[in-house]
């Protein structure tokens, strides 16, 4: 890795894109937390190729107060992998990924340090609300949680964002997961150790709109999915069994038929039905190992994560410049 240990206890990682509204605002809560807590922090801020003046508002803020530091990806790769880029430049002690929107309250993070303190390795913020949500993004979300509770063998906490605090152990064992398909909640679940998690209501965003619209939200989905579970793939088999079986009894039935009453014409709009559906269902179940194929090839090429264009703040700065392969 680029970067030297040093003893910072708290590393705060915070991926943004085009969030020049919330920064001030942030950082001035952020930092007065931080100042209450009374330990060796730094601020991992990373900038997932923002397009408005969040890199300038960032270099600005590290060159007041190198605790800030920057790391400035060379275009916009994605909150998951941002936040990957932050985890791996991270050098604290205990690791917090945190939105810039202040949907994650800062204050929290006494909370989160303090379970740390009694020895859990995990510690997440799970949502008791999800305020100023429509109702439609809630009983999606909820759907979601739902589903890949029941189809990923790891347990993947309900309503929990990115916002925890991770233990430099688990930090380690996440540095070691190379996949492009990152669902963050599921790697950190899929660690293990000890996790716990506290309450809380989250708020709205401060400034600035999601950029998360539907289209993405459902390819987080089928990310998560298609990375957590088989049972998409492995269902085809069971239905394919079930149709075979029913499609026996039913030619046996057709020939019993014919022998004792003859050739019945009729039927044209039951083989109509049965030729679409079975068609239907070939072409969904063909779509499913597409899905799970593209994603095969998009690990077998090995691509880095991200690309780094320059970093702020850290100790090989020399070594900028250069992507940082897993
Ligand atoms: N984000 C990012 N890259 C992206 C999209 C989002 O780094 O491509 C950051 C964003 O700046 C924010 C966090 O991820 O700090 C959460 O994003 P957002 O508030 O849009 O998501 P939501 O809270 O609606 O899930
Ligand atoms: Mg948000």
């Amino acid at each position: 890795m680029l970067i030297e240990k040093n003893d910072v206890e708290l590393s705060v990682v915070i991926p943004m894109y085009n969030e020049e509204l919330n920064i001030d605002y942030l950082f001035e809560r952020l930092l007065c937390v931080l100042a209450r807590l009374k330990m060796k922090y730094e601020i991992v801020c990373v900038n997932d190729g923002s397009k408005d003046n969040t890199l300038k508002y960032l270099v600005e803020y590290h060159q007041c107060n190198p605790t800030i530091k920057v790391v400035n990806l060379s275009r916009n790769f994605g909150k998951e992998i941002a936040l990957t880029a932050g985890i791996d430049y991270a050098t604290g002690a205990a690791v917090v990924p945190i939105d810039a929107d202040l949907q994650d309250p800062p204050e929290l993070i006494e909370e989160l340090i303090a379970k740390w303190r009694e020895g859990y390795d995990v510690v997440y913020a799970t949502r008791l609300s999800r305020q100023g949500e429509t109702w439609l993004k809630r009983f999606t979300a909820n759907a979601f949680y739902q589903i890949i509770a029941r189809l990923s063998p790891i347990p993947i906490p309900c309503n929990t964002g990115d916002f925890r605090l991770l233990d430099r152990r688990v930090v380690n064992v996440l540095k070691q997961m190379p996949e492009q398909n990152r669902f963050m909640k599921g790697l950190f679940a899929w660690v293990g150790f000890k996790q716990t998690s506290i309450l809380f209501e989250r708020p709205q965003r401060y400034k600035g709109t999601t950029k998360w619209n539907y289209w993405r939200l459902w390819n987080f989905a089928i990310g998560g999915i298609t990375s957590f579970s088989f049972i998409p793939l492995k269902v085809w088999s069971y239905i394919g069994l079930a149709f075979s079986l029913f499609s026996f009894l039913y030619a046996s039935f057709m020939i019993i038929r014919t022998f004792l009453f003859g050739i019945v014409v009729p039927g044209y709009a039951s083989l109509m039905v049965v030729v679409l559906f079975l068609g239907g269902v070939q072409l969904l179940s063909l779509g499913i190992i597409g899905e799970y194929l593209g994603r095969v090839y998009e690990e077998v090429k090995g691509r880095p994560l991200y690309v780094v264009r320059e970093c702020y703040g850290f100790v090989s700065e020399s070594l900028n410049h250069t992507f940082v392969s897993k």
